[in-house]
This record gives structure tokens, sequence and C-alpha cells, in this order.
């Protein structure tokens, strides 16, 4: 044995018992009580929860949008996620005008082979369709890329169709890929923006009312619609809203396979803090916009009961001081995205506190339910035998402030600044090597790997065979 965790508490998305971990090359050996140590390294997890290691499907690291790039590299993102209990990630590589995706690919593991600091796979986002690219989508899962996205928002930048998306759904059906698409009505959002501006209402906080919750309920229920005459799952990313959960709730009921996530932001940022003075606003340029607040208590109730699968960070990290303020006369300049790699999992943790999550479904959403979802299952997303030894040792005791200056990401602020929290990562193990202890980073700089994920769909389905890193 390499590596014990001893006198924990073992805490899956089914199960909570007392045992020790050990680990040999890098992948979980044993469990059981009181295993001999043997000259192993231990880690003495009393008064822990020792957890799998999370996985945050929704990532945009050194991201081009807006035209821009996400101020978080390969290197800083990782560094973040780690520091936040995060041992994996799901990047999107975005697909140029006239580009192919094969060579969207070869530039993103340019980027990240040998930087990534935590393992990462890639989704493909296609943004320019066309007859080759169609033909492409059914080679990708055959480079490890299993799940494909689709905007059906940014008119006349990324806006599909839906012939287009009934077409991607029909390809991605047959190689056993799942589509994602990012669910707002693009005509109504753009036709909305144009509106507000020639109104004179330039304003940060119009950010919200021209994408108002129907735009993207309407969307949803679309997506899920043509899913439905397709035959495919489908997953619907961001979901930020009550009306767009129901559309999520009517395609179940019709017996479509619709999986679904929301983000941290969309359980703790409201409407509201669109009109922050000081142009302060902008930090909560997100797309789909913060909600009322009455929201919250829905989306945390649909992480409870399953109605929503996953959480994700959507981390999207575009400076303040620079990026951000490109907008400040005119709300649409704005990029969209925030930060929270590193604050996903923390932040989620305390719906634990407040009674609003057990704690094995926070390890299923945070962890289990992406990890069988985008085809990483049993390797990732759960502590069992032979399975990779990404292992989170959890304080449930120990409390922070959040703040910038304690966080690791590049960009300049944090969207949770001041908020108390209770439950953080002690010690975060990938594949046995201590990667973050006490919230430093102590890894080996680029050890990330690349994942070349099995077969994507339902969380429901069975566990893919054959993983394998390359
Ligand atoms: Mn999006
Ligand atoms: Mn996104």
């Amino acid at each position: 044995m390499d590596l014990i965790v001893k006198n924990g508490t073992v805490v899956t998305a089914t199960d909570t018992y007392q045992a020790d971990v050990a680990v040999s090359n890098g992948v979980v050996a044993q469990i059981g009580t009181e295993l001999a140590t043997d000259g192993a390294q231990v880690i003495d997890a009393t008064g822990c929860y020792v957890m799998p290691g999370a996985i945050d499907v929704h990532t945009h690291l050194s991201s081009p949008s807006f035209g821009m790039i996400t101020v978080d590299d390969f290197n800083t993102g990782t560094i973040a996620a780690a520091c936040g209990g995060t041992t994996s990630i799901v990047d999107f590589c975005m697909q140029a005008h006239g580009q192919s995706l094969a060579d969207a690919l070869v530039e993103w593991h340019a980027m990240a082979d040998g930087i990534a600091n935590i393992d990462y796979g890639f989704h493909s986002v296609v943004t320019d369709m066309n007859d080759s690219v169609f033909e492409e989508l059914a080679s990708l899962p055959e480079q490890g890329v299993t799940s494909f996205k689709l905007f059906m928002a940014y008119k006349y930048m990324a806006m599909i169709d839906d012939l287009t998306l009934i077409r991607s759904l029909e390809q991605a059906k047959k190689a056993g890929a799942l589509v994602m698409v990012h669910a707002e009505n693009g005509d109504a959002a753009y036709w909305l923006q144009k509106k507000h501006i020639a109104e004179g209402k330039t304003e940060t906080k119009y950010h919200a009312t021209s994408r108002p919750p129907r735009v993207e309920a309407e969307a949803t229920g679309r997506a899920i619609a043509m899913a439905e005459l397709v035959g495919a799952p489908i997953y619907i990313v961001h979901l930020s809203c009550e009306e767009a959960l129901e559309e999520v709730v009517r395609g179940r009921l019709r017996g479509v396979d619709v999986l679904a996530e929301t983000c941290t932001q969309y359980l703790y940022a409201a409407e509201e803090d669109l009109d922050r003075p000081d142009f302060e606003g902008a930090k909560f340029v997100f797309t789909p916009p913060p909600r009322p607040a009455h929201n919250h208590e829905v989306l945390w109730r649909a992480l409870e009961n399953d109605t929503l699968q996953a959480i994700s960070s959507d981390h999207a990290p575009w400076s303040f001081a620079e990026q951000k303020s490109r907008g400040r006369n005119d709300f649409t300049q704005i990029p969209n995205g925030g930060p929270g790699i590193e604050e996903r999992v923390i932040m989620t943790y305390q719906g634990v506190n407040e009674g609003r999550l057990s704690l094995n479904r926070f390890v299923d959403i945070v962890a289990t339910s992406p990890a069988r979802i985008f085809g990483l299952y049993p390797r990732k997303g759960t502590i069992g035998i032979g399975g990779d030894a990404d292992l989170l040792v959890w304080d449930p005791n120990a409390e922070m402030t959040i703040t910038q200056s304690e966080l690791h990401h590049a960009v300049d602020y944090t969207n949770y600044e001041g908020m108390q929290v209770r439950g953080l990562p002690r010690t975060v193990i990938l594949r046995g090597q201590i990667i973050a202890q006490e919230r430093e980073f102590v890894g080996e700089p680029g050890a990330g790997q690349f994942l070349h994920r099995g077969k994507s769909g339902s969380h429901t389905s069975e566990a893919p065979a054959g993983m394998a890193a390359d």
C-alpha cells in the first residue's frame, strides 16, 4: 500500500460508513476497518468525511468568446479547482468559425496536456455546423469526447436552428454521445436586447429583463421536444429558474430522457445583484441571468429530489477591471460569465448544513451523477475497489469567510465575497497523490491526465466498461 486514509467516515452517493481507504498504484485497493499501515503514508481523517473527488463538467478555461479569452488557463483554473476539492473537470473545447472539431481538439490538448493539474476531459462545442462537421460528430467518441454542446442563443454568433439541433441529436444517438444545449430562445433575446438599447436601457440590470425566464423556458421545452422526436437523450446546461424546470418535468412525464444541471451561482445570486452600484452588478452578468430569489428554494429542492442531476460551476472568468468594463455603457457588451470553480463544492455543501441536501445527495450531485452522465463512472465519482483514488478528506467543522485573497483563480473577484462557510476540503487526493492540503496546492505541476470518456447518456444507464487514460 502507498497511502491509507484512516479513521474517516466514508461517504458515497449511497452509503455512509466508518472505514479506512487504502491506495496502491493510484487506485483504491482496500476499504475496511483497521487496515495495516505497513509503511504506507497515513492520513488521519478522524472527524472528517472521506468522499470521492468532485467533478465539474462545465468549465471554460482559456476560452475565447466575446472577442476575448477567459483569464484562467489550465494551470490556474485547475489549481483553483483542486483547492476547492475538484479532481476532474470536463471543459468546453470551442470550435472557431470554419474550423474542424478535430483541429479544435488539437488546440485544446495543446493548452491542457502537461499543464492541467487535475484530470480533464473535453466536450466539443459546435459553433459552425456544416456537413463535414456533422460527419465529424460521429467520430468524436473515438477521441474520448462523448458529449457535444450547441447554443440555441447568441444569434449571429453561435446560435443553431432547430433542424441543426434535430440532426445533431440524431448523430449523437447513433454515436452514443450526449447533446448538451444552452437553452435560451436566441431570437427573443436578440430582439429584447435591441429593444432595451433603443429605449436607452443600457444599465447592467437590464441583462435580466433582456433574457427573462420565459426565454429560457421556451428553448428548454423546445430542445426537449426535439430530443423526444429523435428519441435521444439531452442535457440542459445551467438551468436557472422554475419556468425552465417545469419544462424538464413535463418532458420526463412524457418519457423523454432529459438530464439537467444548475450552477452554484443560481443558488445564491439574485436579480437585484445586477443593480449593485459602481458597476459591481457586472460581476453577476452570466447567462442565463440571476433570477428572482424565490428560485433559490426551487433549485435546492430540485437538486435534492433528482429533478436536477448535477451542479456545475460554469466557470467563465472575465476580469472585472478590464474585460467586464467593456460594457460600462452598454450591458450587451459585458462578457457573460463568472468564476466559481473553487467555490462550487464549498457553496453546495452549505446546503447540507442548512438541511437542504443529505450528505449522500451532496456527493451525488458534485461527483457521482456527473461521472455517470459523462462516461467517467465508476473510475471516477465514487470510492470503490479499482477506481481511481481521487479522494476528498472533508472537514465538516472547518470555517472560513470566502474572500478574493483566499482564492486561487486568476480573476479579480468572487461572487461569494464575505460569505461565512462551514465545511471545507482538508486534503485533496488525485490518483493517490496529495494535490491540495488545507486549501493550498501541493501537487506535481501538470500531472493531470486526459480523460478518454466512455459512453455518455442517462444517469440511470449501465456503467461504461473499458475506461482508459491517455
Ligand atoms: Mn451558456
Ligand atoms: Mn458555459
